[in-house]
């Protein structure tokens, strides 16, 4: 079987651990990151380091692959588009220019009848006057937010007086949902009608941030088979090659609401390494570079905590029963908020 070149835009640790997945698979990958430190450069055959928008390494990077793939949404679609004229990308271009736009996400996601959050276009402060009924919300930057970052929530009008907000960046305005759960579902599609589906994935969040995720999710089977279905319904309909993450709400009246799709593997999806026999990421690996599709086997109950900032330092010096998975993302600097590893645990 021809096992192609992986290429990977961006280093971090999703980058890392499709890196890891595909030597596993005795797929070579180069990593192409705009940052010299790069974690996953440790793992892969090859980097090259440049900015995302550099004609010259992009080009060095083409020649150097056969496919080419990403570990994070918001990367220009100019270049993504270029590499895909040379060697194709997947997902698709196309795909990652809706998703990387929250609008433009909403929208697609709510012609196929699927539930989302209420929401509108905001681009000047005046706009605000006439969405009282979507308050209390919470205001979002179109691009580029991901982790909290580009949110304000908002209450009441008058509160926006007291933040400073640059109206002419784009925004979103979402109704906020009274949450009793969130959840996520991984699918990796390999072409029509043939995915793998991994079960539905209860995350904590704290401050934005995911705390930690765990399997199985305390949900109803409605909300379990309507999340899977959604999921499902998601890929065919982008004809997507590769992992997915849908990210959904549950509001305390059982109601369901896709809160954002990921064009790419997920760090709800950890767990996935040691809980099943296939991984998100060597499942992803496997649907980019057209190799075999394997069914999903469960083999245990699993719980994953992200580890953040400075609390690296204890982790890097405890010692882990056998049910315990620690994973270091060897990143250069700790930094507050940072997602510096995780944990994962399996449970019985
Ligand atoms: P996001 O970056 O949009 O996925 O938001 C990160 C986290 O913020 C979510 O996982 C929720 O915990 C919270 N959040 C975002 N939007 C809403 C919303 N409309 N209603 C309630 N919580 C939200």
């Amino acid at each position: 079987m021809f096992k192609p070149t992986l290429g990977i835009i961006g280093g971090g640790q999703l980058g890392s651990m499709l890196a890891i997945a595909a030597s596993k698979l005795e797929i070579k990958t180069v990593i192409f990151c705009d940052d010299i430190d790069a974690p996953a450069q440790k793992f892969s055959n090859d980097f090259v380091h440049g900015q995302y928008n550099d004609q010259n390494k992009i080009r060095e990077f083409i020649s150097k692959v056969d496919v080419v793939t990403y570990e994070f949404e918001n990367i220009p679609y100019e270049t993504l588009n270029e590499i895909n004229r040379i060697k194709p990308v997947l997902p698709k271009p196309s795909i990652n220019r809706i998703i990387q736009h929250r609008l433009a996400e909403k929208d697609f996601i709510n012609n196929l009848n699927i539930r989302t959050t209420r929401y509108t276009s905001i681009e000047k402060k005046s706009e605000m006057d006439s969405v009282e009924d979507l308050l209390p919300g919470l205001l979002k930057t179109v691009t580029m937010g991901y982790d909290g970052k580009g949110q304000h929530p908002v209450h009441t009008l008058e509160s926006l007086d007291s933040i400073d907000i640059d109206y002419s960046k784009g925004y979103i305005l979402e109704k906020l949902v009274k949450l009793k759960k969130e959840i996520s579902i991984i699918i990796t599609r390999f072409s029509n009608q043939k995915y793998e589906i991994y079960e539905p994935i209860e995350n904590v969040h704290e401050d934005q941030i995911l705390r930690n995720s765990k399997i199985p999710a305390e949900i109803s089977d409605k909300i379990l088979n309507q999340s899977k279905l959604w999921a499902t319904q998601i890929a065919e309909e982008l004809k997507y090659v590769g992992t997915l993450c849908v990210e959904f709400f549950i509001d305390r009246n059982d109601n369901l609401y896709v809160n954002e799709i990921a064009p790419r593997v997920h760090n709800s999806g950890h767990l996935t390494i040691n809980a099943y026999n296939v991984s998100q990421f060597e499942n992803h690996v496997r649907a980019v570079c057209k190799l075999e599709q394997i069914p999903l086997q469960k083999k245990s109950n699993a719980e994953m905590l992200n580890i953040i900032g400075d609390q690296i330092t204890h982790y890097r010096n405890k010692k882990f029963s056998e049910n315990e998975f620690f994973f270091d993302y060897l990143k250069k600097d700790i930094k507050d908020k940072r997602k510096m590893g995780h944990l994962t645990t399996l449970i019985s």
